[in-house]
């Protein structure tokens, strides 16, 4: 009987966990919570995620390198406004509803898949590649291949995958979180679940879940 009492607990704390996680990945996070979260100016991650990139920030500018986070979290709502005016852009008014969703998916999320939501990933300095081709945008590219991974922080999105967005040399995910809600993601999230905004019908087709949120 008392262990019967135990499992029916068990399973009620796990649902109500899996619920919660479910909304927190698809962008529909309470960041109110301060002993999770930290807000600085305006940009909101999770607190490990920001104590990492201060340690790393610090030493990089000891280097020179001076680095600067642009996007962190993102809600739901503010990816929805960002993919809605791309999807009203007039240069994509010619292209087919396919054509629309993956020319904005080469470098930008479907609300409810992007990592920003997680409050594990951020964008550093510049989203323009043109940046990167300069001198001081490769010293800080090459600074963080050679660093970012002694402080957690990883890129997903590098050149040659054969699949999901073009190399990202601005956006970088916190691994030792990043990468449990990443499978958390893949095992709670359905391509049916990701609605709500202009071009959601095509979820299923192009399998958003297993080509652009799975990295490997
Ligand atoms: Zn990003």
């Amino acid at each position: 009987m008392r262990t019967l009492v135990f499992i029916i607990i068990l399973a009620f704390v796990c649902n109500f966990t899996i619920a919660q996680n479910k909304d927190e990945l698809m962008g529909f996070a309470d960041v109110s919570d301060s002993s999770e979260w930290v807000r600085k100016g305006e940009v909101i991650l999770k607190k490990e995620v920001f104590e990492a990139f201060d340690k790393m920030s610090a030493d990089a500018a000891k280097e020179g390198v001076m680095l600067r986070i642009i996007v962190g979290y993102r809600t739901f709502k503010t990816q929805k406004i960002t993919w809605d005016y791309k999807w009203n852009e007039s240069n994509r008014s010619h292209l087919s509803k396919k054509e629309r969703v993956l020319n904005i998916m080469n470098y930008f999320a479907m609300p409810s898949t992007s990592r920003h939501h997680w409050g594990t990933d951020i964008d550093l300095n510049s989203t323009k590649l043109a940046y990167y081709e300069t001198d001081y945008g490769k010293k800080i590219y090459s600074w963080l291949c050679k660093n970012a991974h002694k402080y957690g922080f990883y890129q997903p999105y590098t050149a040659g995958r054969s699949k999901g967005y073009k190399e990202e040399k601005w956006h970088w995910s916190y691994y030792p979180i990043a990468s449990t809600y990443e499978q958390q993601f893949l095992s709670l999230v359905t391509n049916s679940d990701i609605t709500g905004f202009s071009g959601s019908e095509m979820t299923e087709e192009i399998d958003v879940i297993n080509n652009w949120v799975r990295l490997k």
